[in-house]
């Protein structure tokens, strides 16, 4: 059976069993019946599940990891944590966070002032809050009100100027300070598709000549005791742990070259973030060539060794991972509303008394096809089409013949593919190369997988149930927004196999994975489609179920996203009501136009029903 490479990408959190896939967790509910039970209450279209459970395991995984090294190198500094917000901001993916992070030293990162307002808010007490990015004199100043509040908070310098500003808002709020950190400019550079992050001509950080010029300013502005932390962030999802390595080194002699020069309270690296998580479905296609273990050792080992030659203290390490915390608690489930071959039904057939030659070869093909002859037929018909759409181009033929041409062609393929279905798989994969089934969801890729349409990024898809059946049709998926880039494509060889459903008669559903990371806030209602309706899924021993729905929220309905813009919603109604009101249909019309209209606006933009009432 297929099982979509779930063993590479899903780190045990989900698991194929009967036919389901299951959450692999305490009573291992399956997803369908999830699905099912918010779909009953009455919520339809597209569906964001997160799973709480899966935060606190990354979190739990990641301090393991460091602490095993820490204690097997014998290092003497200690590990830290924060959670970058712009990784995920949303509350019902901070707030779980920050509630089973508490006694650990894991807090939260800014890289705005909306984002500190959420740190200062909900990073639990004593733990710490780091703000990189750009900053103006007003967002230092909120650095000041929280040190003030009592945060242990850390301000990443990223040029000169910023350091200027911190200098003179200090003159003017006075102690107690935040601590400051410097981030680095580094002369190795990043890799993969968020390689600008590091580098010499990185957007962010000081040279080595800053370096020494922040030093001696901050010495004479008597500072120099506040600067805590030296910062780098070599880009996101690091798929080879070399450059890593190297900009470790590079960072290591900085740390001590500045200690050195006396830094003193220099106590912290901060090795950014860019931990990968693995996305793959496919064997040998890795994202990254290390395991998290490998990964904390490394950092552990490398720190060590050059402080050693150097004489200095080991520093604490402090990390900013974002995808690998958030991505895989949260889960995309969409609708299939349609395969686009359905309609090609034999019903649909308009045969005429004298067909062209052509035609009438392509149903003698669809009569007589076995599975001896299965692929040769699919090809004559496939030749077959090309020249009966040319002889229509040049006006041979008419729109009947051209129609007929079409159903006749995906009947053959259909045809064929039930045939060899029990066959060796090969002569499947050979037809799935020269035909995909289009299957359409109900839900827009650019809101919910942002990075699909601006980075390439794949996320691991598959269906929810039927997994005891082998699936015999090659896809591409199709998104409702009417853009064309609302298309997920599979190479031929690697494709993605579905199963051939008839969605008049049952439901059909696919998930995709890792998609708790970055997505969300990138997400745009391209089309003015919203977010998806969400919702958290709470494991609780006790309960029937073993779990439970907390934090739902449905998606936007149409007047609240026509208000996200700034229209004057009022003035919509208004407006609406009035053309009813002046329209020429009778007065009991206008009284049902107008509630059905009303009925509309106060629902969400995705689609709800298509046939059977099953969407
Ligand atoms: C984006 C970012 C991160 C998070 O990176 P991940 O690859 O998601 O772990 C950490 N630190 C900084 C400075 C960042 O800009």
């Amino acid at each position: 059976m297929v099982d979509y490479g779930i063993k590479y990408w899903s780190n045990d959190d989900f698991i194929i069993e009967d036919g389901l896939v299951k959450v692999n967790y305490q009573h291992k509910p399956s997803l369908l019946e999830i699905v099912q039970d918010i779909r009953e209450r009455g919520y339809k279209g597209p569906l964001l599940v997160r799973f709480p459970h899966l935060i606190h395991k990354q979190v739990r995984q990641l301090f393991s990891a460091f602490e095993t090294a820490i204690d097997e190198y014998h290092y003497t500094g200690s590990f830290k944590a924060v959670f970058p917000l712009k990784v995920n901001q949303m509350p019902n993916f901070v707030l779980p966070l920050m509630e089973c992070v508490q006694g650990l030293c894991y807090g939260l990162e800014a890289g705005s002032k909306s984002e500190l307002i959420v740190a200062m808010a909900y990073t639990n007490k004593n733990a710490p809050i780091t703000v990189n990015g750009f900053k103006d004199r007003e967002m230092i100043s909120l650095g000041f009100i929280a040190a003030k509040m009592g945060h242990d908070i850390t301000l990443t310098i990223e040029g000169l100027n910023e350091l200027e500003s911190i200098i003179e808002v200090a003159k003017e709020l006075g102690a107690p300070y935040p601590n400051i950190g410097l981030r680095i400019r580094l002369h190795s550079t990043g890799t993969g598709v968020w390689g600008k992050s590091g580098g010499i001509n990185a957007k962010f950080g000081l040279t080595s000549t800053e370096l020494l010029e922040a030093i001696r300013r901050l010495e004479d502005s008597k500072l120099l005791a506040q600067f805590t932390m030296i910062h780098f962030h070599i880009g996101s999802q690091i798929s080879d742990i070399s450059p890593l390595k190297k900009a470790l080194r590079e960072v290591g002699n900085i740390y001590a070259e500045l200690r050195k020069m006396g830094a003193k309270n220099l106590t912290c690296v901060n090795i950014g973030g860019g931990l990968a998580v693995e996305y793959t479905q496919h064997e040998g296609e890795n994202n990254r060539n290390y395991t998290l273990s490998e990964f904390s050792g490394d950092v552990v080992f490398s720190l060590k060794e050059i402080v050693r030659n150097k004489q200095e203290k080991e520093p604490d390490i402090f990390i900013e991972s974002g995808r690998f915390v958030s991505a895989n608690h949260a889960v995309l489930v969409a609708p299939v509303l349609e395969l686009f071959s359905q309609e090609y039904d034999e019903k649909a057939l308009r045969l005429k008394e004298n067909n062209p030659p052509l035609i009438a070869e392509m149903l003698d093909l669809y009569q007589s096809v076995s599975e001896k002859n299965a692929i040769e037929y699919l090809h004559d018909s496939l030749d077959h089409m090309e020249s009966l759409l040319t002889l229509f181009d040049l006006g041979y033929i008419d729109l009947t013949d051209r129609s007929n041409t079409e159903i006749l062609v995906h009947l053959i393929i259909k045809k064929v593919i039930k045939l060899l279905k029990h066959k060796n798989h090969n002569d499947i994969i050979r037809i799935q190369e020269q035909v995909q089934e289009r299957y359409l969801l109900n839900c827009s890729f650019f809101q919910s997988l942002p990075d699909y349409w601006g980075l390439g990024q794949n996320f691991p898809v598959m269906p929810l149930d039927r997994l005891n059946r082998r699936p015999t049709r090659s896809a591409s998926l199709w998104d409702i927004t009417c853009d064309s880039d609302g298309e997920i494509a599979f190479d031929a060889k690697k494709p993605l196999y579905l199963h051939d459903v008839d969605v008049m008669e049952e439901e059909y559903f696919l998930g995709f994975f890792l998609v708790g990371a970055y997505q969300e806030v990138l997400g745009m209602r391209h089309n003015l489609f919203t977010h998806p309706t969400e919702f958290s899924v709470v494991f609780d021993d006790d309960l029937n179920k073993g779990y439970e729905i907390e934090n739902l929220l449905e998606a936007q309905n149409i007047l609240d996203v026509l208000d996200d813009l700034d229209y004057d919603t009022k003035e919509i109604e208004r407006i609406l009501k009035q053309r009813i009101d002046d329209s020429s249909i009778s007065d009991e019309d206008k009284k049902e136009v107008l509630g059905m209209l009303y009925v509309m606006l106060s629902e969400n933009g995705y689609l709800r029903t298509i046939t059977k009432d099953l969407q």
